[in-house]
């Protein structure tokens, strides 16, 4: 039965179910269960489908929330899929992990006093259903051009791009050093919160649909970024940034004291069946140990919910600001604090504890202060404070810069900013070199999945016009 709009007045906010923490500590399944269609409807009736739909201005792909809400109301899922996918790549994946209270149910302005439509559980829903019956296609073009790109990297941006180019009928060839396509979906972010099998089947599609994956091939040790531009019309970079930052702190070189993003992967590979010799060793394995991340970013708390799985005696998160000033999502704190991590909140690392192996961090409280210029609140130590949190396995989750792009694909000339993210045109995303544009985190630094697909939407779009425009004055020349 069709369900009429406006029911929030009627109808409380639903979250689909969360399932309960002492059995998420034992898997590394999804912590929540799907909306079921009747449930769907009811909660997408509760748009108020306003004039100005705010939730849409701060969805960074700009979707068309209100419409896709009404039709999954009235229970046309199709073409509230069609609506969905008109705008965003991956929508299954985006109501999975952007943080929605940053972003689109952040800003629902639902009326005052009720809480905001569940947009992303909505999108998750029409998305995954659109799966189950067939309705997702791979992207097949009605006419075939005879001009060809090249992406480097296989993550949320250089998959965007691979699809909308493919669809008006370029040759795309998209290269990854690593294994597998997702990039970061598949090797960062943890199967709890994203599980696997959502990317591969992603995967599945577009090779079904003709895009080209040369995996296992690094650009800079197994090509050149002059090679790839002779093979193709134009290169598209979304090599996103790994480079991890660290501290510099007396210990670093112990044993067990290891990079999250190291950790994270090897977890992943675990969970995927791969052989990973540093987790078989024990290396990279938080069973049985105490383990203490530092960090308060999403990162951060990947970690530490991953070591819970993993069975760690004692997972201590230590951040040297406040809970209300973790730059990571607050969702996602309450959901490692349900699970059992231990916060320590205002305190610093200062010296990692061992001979050979790390078996504890010395760390000291932490004051905030007044804000600096830019609003955020000065910390400064607690001179005396000092105390010992045990840990034989200390993970660093401090942040990604970008590798030296210019030096790894021994292009000079490939301009970059004072942070080592790729400079480009932002109105036609090219960089200092003609033909190569770029987006996702190497142009924006860490990011999210969803600016990245929306970065590499926009590349598709000023790639194929300038590679048609290239085409259109060669044969105006000839
Ligand atoms: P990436 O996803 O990093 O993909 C880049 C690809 O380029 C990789 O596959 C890499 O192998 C390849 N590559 C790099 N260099 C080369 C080279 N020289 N030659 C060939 N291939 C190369 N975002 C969210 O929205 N929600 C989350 O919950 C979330 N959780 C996260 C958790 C973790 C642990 C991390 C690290 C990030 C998380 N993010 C999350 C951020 C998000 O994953 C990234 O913003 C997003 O993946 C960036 O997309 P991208 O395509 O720019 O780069
Ligand atoms: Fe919200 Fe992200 Fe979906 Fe946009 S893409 S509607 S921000 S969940
Ligand atoms: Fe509906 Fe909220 Fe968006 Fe308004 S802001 S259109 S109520 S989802």
């Amino acid at each position: 039965m069709a369900e009429r709009m406006l029911q929030f007045v009627r109808l409380q906010q639903q979250t689909p179910e969360k399932r309960p923490a002492s059995q998420r500590r034992e898997d590394f399944d999804e912590i929540y269960a799907r909306f079921d269609p009747e449930r769907a409807r009811a909660q997408a009736s509760r748009c108020s489908q306003c004039g100005v739909p705010f939730c849409q201005v701060h969805c960074p792909l700009n979707n068309n929330i209100p419409d896709w809400l009404k039709l999954t109301a009235e229970g046309r899922l199709e073409e509230a899929y069609e609506v969905a996918s008109a705008t965003n790549s991956f929508p299954e994946i985006c109501g999975r992990v952007c943080p929605q209270d940053r972003l689109c149910e952040g800003n629902c302005v639902i009326e005052k006093g009720f809480h905001s439509v569940t947009i992303g559980s909505v999108e998750k829903f029409i998305t995954d259903t659109a799966w189950e019956q067939g309705w997702v296609k791979p992207p097949t073009p009605s006419r075939e051009l005879p001009y060809s790109v090249g992406i480097i990297g296989a993550g949320p941006a250089g998959l965007a791009a691979a699809e909308r180019l493919r669809v008006q009928g370029f040759q795309v060839h998209v290269y990854d050093r690593y294994d597998r396509v997702g990039g970061l979906m598949i090797y960062g972010i943890p199967n709890f919160k994203l599980e696997k099998e959502v990317v591969l089947r992603r995967w599945k599609q577009y090779e079904a649909g003709g895009i080209r994956f040369h995996l296992g091939v690094e650009v800079g040790r197994d090509l050149t970024l002059a090679e790839l531009r002779e093979r193709h019309d134009a290169v598209f970079i979304a090599t996103g940034v790994y480079k991890a930052r660290d501290v510099e702190l007396p210990g670093s070189d112990l044993a067990g004291v290891v990079p999250a993003l190291d950790y994270l992967t090897a977890a992943n590979r675990k969970g995927l069946g791969d052989a990973v010799p540093a987790f078989e060793s024990g290396a990279l394995d938080a069973a049985g140990k105490e383990v203490v991340v530092i960090g308060g970013g999403d990162t951060a708390m990947d970690c530490v919910r991953t070591a819970i799985r993993q069975g760690a005696a004692m997972v201590t998160c230590l951040y040297r600001r406040d809970k209300a000033n973790m730059p990571g999502s607050m969702r996602e704190v309450a959901n490692a604090e349900e699970e059992g991590v231990r916060f320590l909140w205002l305190s610093a690392p200062e010296a990692f504890l061992g001979a050979g192996q790390v078996t504890g961090v010395r760390a000291c409280r932490m004051h905030l202060g007044l804000p600096d210029a830019t609003g955020r609140q000065q910390v400064a130590p607690i001179e005396g404070s000092h105390f010992v949190v045990p840990g034989s396995l200390v993970i660093k989750a401090l942040g990604f810069d970008p590798e030296d792009l210019p030096a790894m694909f021994r292009e000079p000339a490939l301009a970059v900013t004072r942070w080592g993210t790729l400079k480009v045109d932002h109105r036609t995303m090219m960089t200092s070199l003609p033909g190569v544009f770029a987006g996702g985190d190497i142009v924006r630094g860490a990011s999210l999945v969803v600016w990245g697909i929306r970065d590499g939407r926009d590349a598709a779009e000023q790639i194929a016009q300038y590679v048609l425009a290239k085409a259109g004055l060669a044969q105006a020349a000839e």
